[in-house]
């Protein structure tokens, strides 16, 4: 039985079982597809299918996770998304062409069907992995404010639990369901009751964001009854870039210890790698957030309930010197899990493999060829960059344990 704070607790449960179960020589049904994994596999040339082998050598049928996978809608097909309407006009320009690009990235191609064009083309490109791949499909609430009101004003887009719920539901073994509440949402404590029933372990945060504020002492009673249904907080940490935000100060890891000490687990995002923060340990000092984000990883206290993903670590506007101290941090992988923070992998200027090639991360070669799989499969290439990812000095890659399943 592993303790309830432990990586395969939080990623187990009813929804992952399907994943779990399945050896490389599953039985075909339809959400393990073989024959899509082999054709998509054939369609590369030799170097890029060599590249896609290598990323699995070890991986020997296991099934894999990608613990950071966003779900975004327009509300069509009953979905009761919600995009903020300044993302659908010209006349907020930049909001405009961000969204469209993202939109068109992840395969929407008529506006009228977006949901369900979203969740088609991820299972799509889900399929065509050659081993079980299980999705943490994410929910993303309204942004409150602290006296409880909805500000639609600072919500750029919305993702109801009921749909996330749904969603996995549908997809035994392939997603699971990580839902998005809001500790100053007015029935914040009765959805939490509500998504723990029907399975859901994971609570994901973007204070920076969703206006939440991890070390407010009001927020006890809301990791209490986490605590009490053995929920975990995904939460991002750092900078954050993707969505407009006027707190950069909430993405400080360091606000994360008021969960831990109420004794709830957390998965900080993105290891805390962009910007910088006030250091709270010392006044009038300011640190990075990967720094701080490195401190409560080897704060002993956290060490049973405090694990990072490594979702966009490659992004464009990352300090890729992080991926180098990360690679030589062997004694954290198994606190670190992957994630691809989807859709962006698919938009072209989010990752660019070229900045982590003049950083000795990869290779001009293997640069080519993950060129070749990004427009075949984004989520596969992501996969398989953080695979081939190399720290330069010592020749450390990241292990296959931190791809799998838990
Ligand atoms: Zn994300």
């Amino acid at each position: 039985m592993p303790s309830q704070t432990s990586l395969s607790f939080i990623f187990g449960g009813p929804f992952a079982a399907a994943g779990q179960s399945a050896p490389a020589s599953a039985p075909e049904n339809s959400e393990t597809r073989p024959d899509a994994a082999r054709s998509l596999v054939q369609a590369l040339g030799p170097g890029a299918r060599a590249l896609v082998e290598r990323a699995f050598a070890d991986i020997e049928g296991r099934a894999l996770l990608d613990s950071h996978v966003h779900i975004i809608g327009m509300g069509t097909g009953g979905s009761g998304a919600y995009a903020n309407p300044k993302l659908l006009t010209w006349k907020h320009p930049a909001s405009h062409v961000k969204a469209s690009l993202i939109l068109k990235a992840a395969g929407v191609t008529d506006l009228a069907l977006a949901d369900e064009q979203y969740v088609g083309q991820l299972l799509k490109w889900a399929q065509e992995f050659p081993a079980p791949l299980a999705l943490a499909i994410l929910g993303f609430d309204y942004h409150y404010t602290k006296d409880g009101a909805k500000d639609l004003g600072k919500t750029e887009f919305y993702v109801p639990d009921e749909y996330i719920v749904r969603l996995a539901e549908l997809h035994p073994g392939r997603m699971i369901p990580v839902v998005s509440i809001h500790p100053y949402a007015p029935d914040a404590l009765e959805r939490l009751d509500r998504c723990a029933k029907a399975g859901a372990r994971l609570v994901k945060w973007l204070p920076n964001a969703q206006g939440m504020d991890p070390l407010d002492p009001d927020v006890d009673p809301f990791y209490q009854t986490m605590a009490r249904h053995n929920m975990a907080l995904l939460c991002h940490t750092g900078g954050e870039t993707s969505v407009s935000s006027d707190a950069q100060r909430l993405g400080n890891p360091l606000r994360l210890r008021r969960p831990l000490d109420l004794g709830v687990a957390v998965i900080m995002a993105h290891v805390g790698n962009t910007g910088s923060n006030d250091d709270l340990d010392n006044p009038g000092k300011r640190a990075s957030n990967f720094v701080l984000a490195l401190r409560m990883l080897d704060d002993p206290r956290y060490r049973d309930r405090l694990y990072s993903d490594i979702s966009m670590i490659t992004g464009t506007s990352r300090n890729h010197r992080d991926i180098r101290i990360l690679l030589e941090r062997a004694d954290l992988f198994p606190r670190l899990i992957n994630g691809s923070d989807y859709p962006l992998p698919a938009v072209d200027v989010a990752v660019s493999p070229i900045l982590l090639q003049f950083a000795g991360l990869i290779t001009d070669e293997e640069r080519r060829h993950l060129a070749e799989i990004r427009r075949k499969n984004p989520l596969l290439f992501d996969f398989v960059l953080k695979r081939t990812l190399k720290n330069p000095k010592t020749g450390v890659r990241f292990p296959a344990s931190m791809f799998t399943l838990p």
